[in-house]
């Protein structure tokens, strides 16, 4: 990147400049050409009204000015001829064509009094054709045709380009001095930044990137740390959950292996004990089995929402069928259960998903509620969505709990969640299942007074 930036700011001025000094150059050339044409021009004219003065075609007239016209001539390093208006040259500074004709275009346009300047750039020299007017009668009586030598301008122009080269080089050198401190200057924070994520990708992930400077490098910095944050809290999750298992998973084991261990450790205990210490083990062995079985529940609800199962189901079967269920587990205790439909709800879903995310509602409702009391289902829906409620009379759950009651393992009272076979994971289980659906879940309760969960889930599965 850098390379590519030097190279880049480099070749631009580069180019720039050319073409810069060539306009320049090309400007400043055709300004001298034109001083010099016009201060041959004004010497022409100078002779013209010299020759006109002085009679200079007269037959015998004397030619004075001959020797002023050669000078002029060798000033130019040039030719001067004069040409009367028979079109006869009547000077000849090179004397070759003395006498002769002279009818060219450009000759006649002059004697019609028409200034004729041409450039000859490759020849290096320049011609002037200046016509010779007798002041009184306004008409031509003659031309001159003069040819001056641009060497003087080309001498120049090639001093010129020689200064040019050196200026190039100087340009060049400052340019590459600026291109480089400029990509440094750029580069420099993007180096710092791409060593941090080397760093974090060795393994020091509590490291954050503090960048100072251009706002669009430290808009990237602010991101990548936002990544980096939510993989630490992620990976801070994972490492929780494991723990979180491996307790969980642990505690049934050990509290089989003391009762093992005491069993053993008497000698000729009695068949009763035995029997009181192996239903012990039989209940741990139970209580093992449902974290497992929720575990395997949680990681088959953590799936992608393309594993889902989704059939048009309708709800109030499926809610009656769990009630249906759910209920001598409720006489047990003599909790009443109500069930409220307010309309026939048909919605495509995972039958099997949402079917153990409402038993969870309601078996807790169960579970965490008071003897004699009562649970409330109700199934309503609109254009849109259908709408589940479970309320019950129950302990409640403290408000600086609510929040927490959906994370893995949590349980208010794990006292009292043991006591009633809670594994803590039933209400992650149960909002896993209600996101994958695109639903949602909200708690409302009061302590002592009783829980409403409402659960809001689409009628139609949008992928
Ligand atoms: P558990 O297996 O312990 O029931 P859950 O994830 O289903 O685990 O629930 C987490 C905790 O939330 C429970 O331990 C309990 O303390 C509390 N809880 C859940 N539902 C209710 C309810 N209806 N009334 C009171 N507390 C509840």
């Amino acid at each position: 990147m850098k390379f590519a930036f030097c190279g880049t700011i480099l070749v631009l001025t580069y180019v720039m400049m050319l073409i810069f000094t060539y306009g320049m150059r090309i400007t400043y050339e055709k300004k001298i050409m034109e001083q010099k044409m016009n201060s041959v021009q004004n010497q022409c004219n100078i002779l013209a009204n010299q020759i006109v003065n002085n009679n200079y075609f007269m037959k015998d007239s004397v030619h004075t000015l001959d020797s002023e016209i050669e000078q002029l001539a060798s000033i130019f390093s040039g030719r001067i001829m004069v040409v009367d208006d028979k079109f006869q040259i009547q000077k000849d500074t090179y004397t070759l064509d003395q006498g002769k004709y002279m009818l060219g275009g450009n000759v006649i346009k002059a004697m019609e009094g028409e200034d004729i300047r041409r450039y000859f750039k490759k020849e290096q020299y320049l011609e002037i054709i200046t016509p010779i007017t007798n002041n009184t009668t306004g008409e031509e009586v003659g031309v001159i045709i003069c040819t001056a030598s641009t060497q003087d301008v080309d001498n120049v122009m090639a001093h010129v380009k020689s200064r040019n080269k050196v200026l190039y080089l100087i340009f060049f050198i400052v340019c590459s001095i600026v291109a480089i401190w400029l990509s440094n200057l750029l580069t420099k924070q993007l180096k710092v930044f791409v060593e941090a994520i080397h760093r974090i990708a060795d393994g020091h992930m509590d490291e954050t990137i503090k960048l100072k400077g251009y706002t669009e490098i430290k808009d990237m910095a602010d991101a990548f740390n936002e990544i980096l944050n939510k993989l630490n809290t992620l990976e801070n999750s994972r490492q929780e959950f494991v723990s979180n298992v491996s307790h969980e998973l642990k505690t049934p084991i050990t509290s089989i292996k003391v009762l093992a261990d005491s069993l053993l450790a008497q000698e000729d205990a009695p068949a009763e004990m035995y029997r009181e210490f192996m239903e012990d083990i039989v209940d741990e062995i139970d209580r093992e089995n449902d974290i497992i079985n929720d575990l395997l529940s949680l990681v088959k609800m953590d799936k992608k929402a393309s594993d889902l199962n989704i059939e048009t189901i309708n709800v109030n079967e499926l809610l009656e069928l769990l009630l249906k269920r759910l209920r001598p587990l409720a006489a047990k205790r003599n909790i009443e259960i109500v069930y409220e439909s307010f309309r026939p709800v048909n919605a495509e879903i995972d039958k099997v998903k949402l079917s153990l995310a409402f038993s969870n509602l309601i078996e807790n409702a169960i579970k965490y509620n008071k003897d004699d009391g009562w649970v409330r289902v109700s199934l309503n829906a609109d254009h849109k969505f259908f709408y589940v409620k479970v309320t019950d009379s129950g302990i409640g759950i403290p408000e600086d709990c609510q929040d927490q009651v959906f994370e893995r393992f949590y349980r208010v009272d794990k006292a009292r969640s043991r006591e009633t076979g809670g594994t803590g994971l039933g209400l992650s289980i149960t909002r896993n299942a209600i996101l994958m659906h695109k639903g949602a879940i909200k708690v409302h309760s009061k302590e002592g007074e009783g829980t409403t969960f409402t659960v809001r889930l689409p009628l139609t599965y949008v992928v």
